[in-house]
């Protein structure tokens, strides 16, 4: 990190977690517990330095890569990067922080740039990773090599190197500890405790499967035609965050009034994303629970699809958190999660097959060859389980098709009788 300057440059960037790479055994599972801190004011100034620090080291080594790459056109990675941080740490300033968080800060870099690449071959538009503005870096975070005790001792939070302050303990931790992350929200700083403990009995079979067409207005439609709808307390926060940040465009650019307006713009931000969380949470365990095959739509390669809304991709990000959700508890359960090409299963007749081009403003589908008449993100969601049926069986695992195939035609017979 030597020779490096250790300046901001400039702000954004997003943050990518892979927490659950850390479960290291199959019979193990992460679980993060979240609690929110009762800080005092030694403490809080405590984690800002460790704010500052960490975001200063990751602006240094972000730099530190760009340079080495425009100098000696070798990319440099994590490990010679950590051996770097090793050299640097003869520097008080450098040495005066805990090493544990200094080198989670080059993990977010090592991070951003794995995903800069991962978008790069997978043909999306990727962003380059970016500097760190003051206002962008809100978590600080160590991991715990060796078996350690919990950070948490009744209601006393112990932030290695950095210092102590009380929690509001919601609910018991469970398992082993492998990482402390400290975070600062909009409403206060916040503990995550991310934990290893065993998986939980599998779940009974239900013989069930299902697939899952996610949509635009309304949460989802299942195979079975069941829909899903957005909750209502998540619908009336968004329509507060869309109030707030109307209001915060008609603020005078630099004006206090516009400063103020941008804090509730952001409390507006953080509740609908703990709305959205929440009902995540719900959605996902009820699947699990009911169903033995989930099948999904791929993501990744509906991004590719050009032509699309500007809606759908910004609740593409949201579906998928609740796809990688999903599939955590699914995996968890012993259950089957599947994603599946997301191209024509708007179009495909899910009786006999059948293609015909659907626009998106119509909404029923008939089918040209066979007459047969669905809403269309019912017929979707019978294509996509069908798709998630065919690559289990195409994977070899017969049986469990086969038991499903007998199931998705008794739906499709109700359906027909239904419409
Ligand atoms: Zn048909």
């Amino acid at each position: 990190m030597r020779g490096c300057s250790l300046h901001q440059i400039s702000p954004t960037g997003t943050m990518t977690e892979t927490l659950h790479a850390m479960a290291n055994s199959e019979d193990t599972t992460i679980k993060t517990f979240e609690f929110k801190l009762r800080v005092n004011k030694s403490f809080v100034e405590a984690c800002e330095r460790e704010l500052e620090h960490s975001r200063q080291i990751y602006n240094a080594a972000l730099a530190e890569r760009i340079s080495c790459h425009q100098i000696t056109g070798k990319s440099l990675g994590y490990v010679e990067q950590s051996r770097h941080l090793t050299d640097a740490r003869i520097l008080p300033e450098v040495k005066n922080h805990l090493r544990a968080i200094q080198q989670d800060a080059l993990e977010r870099v090592d991070e951003a740039f794995k995903g800069f690449f991962r978008r790069v071959q997978i043909g999306e538009k990727p962003g380059f990773p970016r500097f760190k503005g003051k206002d962008r870096y809100h978590t600080f975070s160590q991991k715990y090599e060796k078996v350690r005790p919990c950070p948490i001792k009744g209601d006393k939070l112990t932030v290695p190197g950095v210092g102590s302050c009380r929690v509001r303990l919601s609910r018991p931790i469970e398992g082993q500890c492998k990482q402390l992350r400290i975070t600062r929200r909009v409403d206060g700083w916040y503990a995550l405790i991310v934990c290893e403990t065993p998986k939980p009995e599998p779940l009974p079979k239900t013989g069930q499967t299902v697939g899952v067409d996610v949509g635009v207005t309304s949460f989802a439609t299942l195979s079975n035609g069941e829909e899903i709808e957005n909750p209502r307390h998540l619908k009336s926060a968004l329509g507060n965050l869309q109030k707030q940040q109307r209001r915060l465009s008609r603020k005078k650019k630099g004006s206090k009034r516009r400063a103020k307006q941008r804090i509730k713009v952001a409390e507006a931000h953080l509740k609908v994303a703990r709305c959205r969380k929440d009902y995540h949470h719900k959605v996902s365990t009820d699947l699990v629970r009911r169903f033995d095959v989930i099948t999904v739509e791929d993501l990744n390669i509906r991004g590719m699809v050009k032509n699309r809304h500007l809606a759908q991709a910004i609740s593409d990000v949201a579906w998928g958190s609740f796809f990688t959700m999903t599939k955590g508890k699914a995996e968890n359960a012993s259950r089957t999660f599947e994603r599946v090409d997301p191209r024509f299963t708007s179009q495909i007749c899910s009786i006999c097959g059948h293609r015909q081009k659907m626009p998106l403003a119509i909404r029923i589908y008939e089918c040209g060859k066979c007459g047969f008449v669905i809403g269309r993100d019912h017929n979707s969601a019978i294509t996509i389980d069908r798709a998630g049926q065919a690559r289990i069986y195409a994977r070899g695992e017969g049986a469990v098709a086969h038991r499903r195939s007998g199931n998705a035609m008794a739906d499709l017979n109700r359906n027909r009788g239904a419409v």
